[in-house]
């Protein structure tokens, strides 16, 4: 690892974040950056791209904007550390977009799995707005555009990442060597590259409403894990039960820790022997529900009461999001000065260029 990394992720401001968020991204910007081994840092709200597919509720995108913010702050995320900004408050980012639209063909476009499952979704099959269809594009623009080397993101998250890598490539092929290659960095436990919703679906979404949100209160979270799909055979206490695709024991690999056991489940060593347990039979669903009810309560506890505290002061953070854009601003538009001169378009500041169409229209002697 080097300092010369350069940090960057993002969230659509869609819903408040869920737990899904937590152990996918979140919880791996915040390690990243209290060991500080990092050149820059930035963390953004994709409000330019939620409206890809909210076009027709701005007011939702809004509110939702400080919900975010505010979740990022509970979360640990530090401005005098990381800088945090709106999307739609860089326009370099747009500009960008359109010049590697050039760069991608709309095949390409069409083989992104993540955006076909999105599409279906949305129920767009029939009728796909432009702007949904190439936000790949405008994701490579917020990567680039900060020079980001790590983009810690979940496993959806891969085609993007692909898909901007190859952008880069073809860039610095045509234009010269002028944009930085990124690089994907998934979770490492394979619990967090997806986390299922609270419905068994294969992933917590906003906007499947199968989700326990990191600001939920504690008579919420208890009640949505009382009420969460489990193994749906295991009928009987006594009855064996399945470990796979049940998310009770997704969230487990997701957020359990040893001591966890002896704090609130003294009776058994370790996750594979309650696993074990719950497999051969004779362990009931709501004994391992309350297991991680409390696990959760514990690691929702301290986010809960920072968000509150951060609750306080919204102007606060109106103001700490302006100085942000300000300088993620400054940053966007160096990139887009290399940019414009690799592509041939600075006519104003290359005073050589000037001179050489002079000489070709000077008169000769
Ligand atoms: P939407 O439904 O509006 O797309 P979302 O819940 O998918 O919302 P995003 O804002 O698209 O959330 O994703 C933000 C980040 O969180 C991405 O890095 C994504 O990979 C990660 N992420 C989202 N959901 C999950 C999940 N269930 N498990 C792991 N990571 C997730
Ligand atoms: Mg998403």
């Amino acid at each position: 690892m080097t300092k010369e990394k350069i940090i960057l992720t993002g969230d659509r401001p869609t819903g408040r974040l869920h737990i899904g968020h937590y152990v996918g991204s979140l919880r791996r910007r915040v390690e990243l950056q209290d060991a500080g081994d990092y050149k820059k840092m930035f963390v953004f709200i994709a409000d330019a791209q939620a409206l890809t597919d909210n076009m027709d509720t701005p007011e939702k995108v809004r509110q939702n904007v400080i919900e975010v913010a505010l979740d990022y702050l509970a979360c640990g995320l530090d401005p005098a550390r990381c800088t945090l900004f709106i999307q739609s408050q860089i326009p370099e980012l747009c500009e960008l977009t359109f010049y590697y639209m050039d760069l991608v063909t709309v095949s390409r476009l069409q083989r992104n799995p993540t955006v076909k499952t999105e599409i279906q979704m949305r129920n767009f099959e029939a009728s796909i707005p432009v702007g949904f269809f190439t936000y790949p594009i405008s994701q490579a623009a917020d990567i680039t555009a900060f020079r980001a080397t790590t983009v810690p993101v979940g496993e959806d998250q891969e085609p993007m990442l692909e898909q901007a890598r190859e952008i880069v490539r073809r860039f610095n092929h045509i234009y010269g060597e002028t944009l930085v290659e990124p690089e994907i960095l998934l979770p490492d436990n394979a619990a967090c590259l997806r986390l299922p919703g609270t419905d068994g679906k294969a992933k917590m979404s906003k906007s499947l409403g199968n989700c326990i949100y990191l600001s939920d209160d504690a008579d919420t979270v208890a009640q949505k894990i009382k009420t969460m799909y489990t193994d749906p055979n295991h009928l009987r206490v006594q009855d064996p039960g399945q470990v796979e695709g049940n998310p009770v024991f997704t969230y487990l690999d997701a957020f359990c820790r040893p001591e966890h056991f002896g704090r609130y489940l003294p009776d058994y060593p370790s996750l594979e022997e309650l696993k074990a347990h719950y497999r051969r039979g004779g362990l009931g669903d709501v004994k391992v529900k309350k297991f991680l009810t409390a696990i959760m309560q514990e690691t929702l506890e301290p986010i809960r009461t920072r968000r509150k505290e951060y609750e306080k002061d919204i102007p606060a953070i109106y103001d700490m999001l302006r100085k942000g854009c300000e300088d993620a601003r400054q940053a966007a538009a160096q990139t887009l000065d290399d940019v414009r001169r690799a592509m041939k378009i600075n006519y104003f500041d290359d005073e050589e260029l000037i001179r050489e169409q002079a000489a070709r229209f000077a008169p000769s002697a």
